[in-house]
Parts: structure tokens; C-alpha cells; sequence
């Protein structure tokens, strides 16, 4: 089932997720519902708290012929980080706005997958800055939280036009 993505500044985007003790069906339901979401919308990855669900759960697809394909990760956390890369980010949850951010290059993960099992995973390039960003949502923190003040305030009232104009259009 397709979520709706909620948007910045919804203040669900800015709280700490919480781990979860079993991976049960419902969970299992969460993360279907979350790749489909996320295929949907066009994204490379997608956390809980991105849907309105505060628990520590992502998806990722950075595709690639190589790639690791789809990853469900509950209660993902790095374990190692290793060199440093910039990267201009976009979220789902915050449309229209790029921000450069500094991520590790290379990183170790810890989660669990969809049946429980801990796994491990090397990640590097894109597939380590999609893991680095959708954790950064489980800690409720979001790229716009690395702009100034200044760019912060004009991308608000940019979305406030955009929604008011959004809803204009709407009315035949
Ligand atoms: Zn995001």
C-alpha cells in the first residue's frame, strides 16, 4: 500500500524513532508498504518517520548493476565510517531543495532484515550517503537542518506559494 510521504515542517520529521524488539508482520507489512512508497516517489531510500511511522526502519535502492538491490534495514546503525565525501542530497520530504552535505565515504551497517536475521553490510559512494541519510531521519534530523537561516526562511515561504498555488489549481 502506497503511504503519503509527509513533508517539512511537520514536526514528526524532527523526533528520535524507536527501535524495534521484534521483526513481526506487521513490520513486514511496514517495509512493503515503504519500498512501494519509495519506487513510487521516485527515491533511492525512505525511513519510517518519513510516512509518520516513529519506529528505526529504511529502505534503499541506489539501483546499479551491481548494487545490493532492494535493502529493508530495522534498527540499522553504523558501525564504521571510513573517509569523507560531498554529496548534493534531496529528500521526498523536503521537494525542491538540493543541499550539499559531507558524508562518509565508506561505511560498515548493522541491522536487522525482514525475518530478524542481524546482517552486515559494506556500503560506499551513493549507497553509504543514501544509508548515512535515512538513519539522519531515524534521529530526526534533515538536510535542511545544515542551510542557514536565511535559505531556510525563503524555502518555506517558496513551498507556502507553491501549496497555495497547488491548491488554487485544484478547484475546477
Ligand atoms: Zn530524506
Amino acid at each position: 500500500m502506497i503511504r503519503k510521504i509527509i513533508t517539512y515542517p511537520n514536526p514528526l520529521l524532527n523526533s528520535v524513532s524507536k527501535p524495534l524488539e521484534t521483526v513481526d508482520d506487521s513490520v513486514r507489512t511496514l517495509l512493503a508498504d515503504m519500498a512501494e512508497t519509495m519506487y513510487v516517489a521516485d527515491g533511492v531510500g525512505l525511513a519510517a518517520p518519513q510516512i509518520g511511522v516513529g519506529l528505526r526502519v529504511i529502505v534503499v535502492d541506489v539501483g546499479g548493476e551491481s548494487g545490493p538491490g532492494l535493502l529493508k534495514m530495522v534498527n540499522p546503525e553504523i558501525l564504521s565510517r571510513d573517509g569523507e565525501i560531498e554529496w548534493e542530497e534531496g529528500c521526498l520530504s523536503v521537494p525542491d531543495l538540493r543541499v550539499m552535505m559531507k558524508r562518509s565515504k565508506r561505511i560498515r551497517a548493522k541491522y536487522l532484515d525482514e525475518n530478524g536475521a542481524i546482517k552486515e553490510l559494506d556500503a560506499e559512494d551513493l549507497l553509504a550517503v543514501a544509508i548515512q541519510h535515512e538513519i539522519d531521519h531515524l534521529d530526526g534530523k534533515l538536510i535542511i537542518d545544515n542551510v542557514g537561516r536565511i535559505r531556510r526562511d525563503l524555502y518555506l515561504r517558496k513551498r507556502k506559494r507553491a501549496e497555495e498555488h497547488a491548491r488554487e489549481s485544484i478547484v475546477l
